[in-house]
């Protein structure tokens, strides 16, 4: 079966044309975005609760009408296959893969072809929850479009642009050269993405560094200057940096040791805690939702108070960090479901940030929530404050096609 050879209806690829269909296969979840050449158009879903008898398929048409499917036995491929019959008709000229771990092999995307996919499934050892997931994506659009065109787009690829100072950690030098102990950073796409639309946008004339902060339920932080990473918060793994949703963020390393002694906690359990049972959810025992978090402070919650004071706290105190790396400091980027909704938020880690001279016009960085882009610094800011809502899907579809050749 190829794509190409599947019929359409002329309303239906004068709407999308020649679109790229973008994957981000998760462990528990399958998101996509098929994106017309233009990137006018796009139809998006989310395929969710992979594994569970509730598994199902949220699906928007391309006329807005909003599907839901169930995905019998909550099979992973079973629920891939369903959304390329959904897709199948726009005939989708390529496929962007988000692929989490490229290792120190790759700096941008790439055609997937034999050697590439068995790359993917060896970086497992980097990233154990995610690659395998990006490889059955790929195997599966293998099987049923072998005519289709695929790419990799590497969640650490933007990132490898970092130097040594940066990337390095301070152990012994052979685990870097012979384990590839290193730092990679994530959220790639988004940084990429964020920062060239604020260089694209900014009235300020030069070269450009910003300190980008991608603030979801995984959070991240990147200085990015002229178009290139210096360096970010995550490390060898995704749970380096900030406190995040479920994930602690930075933490004294020698933790592992002293809970095993004090408590018996294997490494696994150890790093479950630090990974799913930490972090807002952790601190607030409430949630790792910052709007219930938000709520509950509102009413007096001092575990949610507190929560939401060490979430800006850590986050400004990376921020004023990552800006050593910047040669200059333009500005700093918020995004993701935090960064992009909650603009207390945002006021209180630049509070954190108070030495920086940032001024911040407070009606302004109210009005810019739900997917609103602009910047909210007063005249007599430092450095510009903006907030722009991240788009991976377009960034993965723009890379998807530059490596094709398309772009
Ligand atoms: P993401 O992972 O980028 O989809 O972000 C998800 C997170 O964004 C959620 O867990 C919420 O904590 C947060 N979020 C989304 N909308 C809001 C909002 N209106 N106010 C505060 N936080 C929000």
């Amino acid at each position: 079966m190829s794509a190409a050879n599947t019929t359409a209806t002329d309303e239906q690829t004068d709407t999308l044309i020649r679109p790229t269909l973008v994957l981000n296969c998760g462990s528990s979840s399958i998101k996509y975005a098929l994106i017309s050449e233009d990137a006018s158009t796009r139809i998006e879903g989310l395929a969710e609760n992979l594994g569970l008898d509730t598994a199902r398929i949220k699906h928007t048409t391309l006329s807005g009408e909003k599907l839901e499917i169930a995905i019998a036995g909550g099979r992973h491929k079973l629920a891939l296959q369903k959304i390329l019959e959904l897709l199948e008709q726009y005939q989708f000229i390529a496929v962007g893969h988000r692929v989490v771990h490229g290792g120190r092999e790759y700096s941008e995307a790439v055609r997937v072809d034999d050697h590439v996919l068995a790359e993917v499934k060896r970086l497992k050892v980097l990233a154990p929850l995610h690659n395998p997931a990006n490889a059955l994506g790929i195997e599966a659009v293998q099987a049923l479009y072998p005519d289709v065109p695929q790419v990799a787009v590497f969640d650490t690829a933007f990132h490898q642009t970092m130097p040594p100072v940066a990337y390095r950690y301070p152990i012994p030098k052979a685990l870097y050269e012979d384990e590839k102990i290193r730092r990679y950073g994530f959220h790639g796409t988004s940084h990429a993405y964020v920062s060239n639309r604020a260089s694209s946008i900014t009235k300020a004339s030069g070269s450009h560094g910003w300190l980008t902060a991608h603030l979801g339920n995984g959070c991240s932080a990147a200085a990015v200057y002229e178009g290139q990473s210096l360096d970010t918060s995550m490390g060898l793994t995704p749970l380096e940096g900030l406190m995040m949703g479920t994930r602690s963020g930075d933490i004294d390393p020698g933790l592992h040791i002293h809970l095993k002694r004090i408590l018996g906690m294997s490494l696994e359990e150890t790093d479950k805690m630090l990974n799913s049972e930490s972090g807002l959810l952790g601190i607030s025992g409430l949630s790792n939702d910052l709007r219930t978090i938000e709520q509950a402070a509102s009413e007096g919650h001092s575990d949610a108070i507190l929560a939401i004071e060490m979430f800006c706290y850590r986050a400004g105190k990376y921020l004023a960090a990552l800006s050593c790396a910047l040669p200059e400091f333009t500005g700093i980027v918020f995004t993701g479901g935090i960064g992009e909704n909650s603009a207390v938020t945002r006021a209180r880690i630049l509070d954190v940030m108070r030495h920086f001279g940032i001024a911040v016009d407070t009606d302004k960085n109210k009005t810019l929530v739900g997917g609103a882009e602009g910047s909210f610094q007063s005249a007599d800011s430092a450095v510009e404050l903006w907030v722009i809502p991240t788009d991976e899907e377009y960034r993965i579809a723009q890379e998807t096609r530059a490596a094709l050749g398309l772009a």
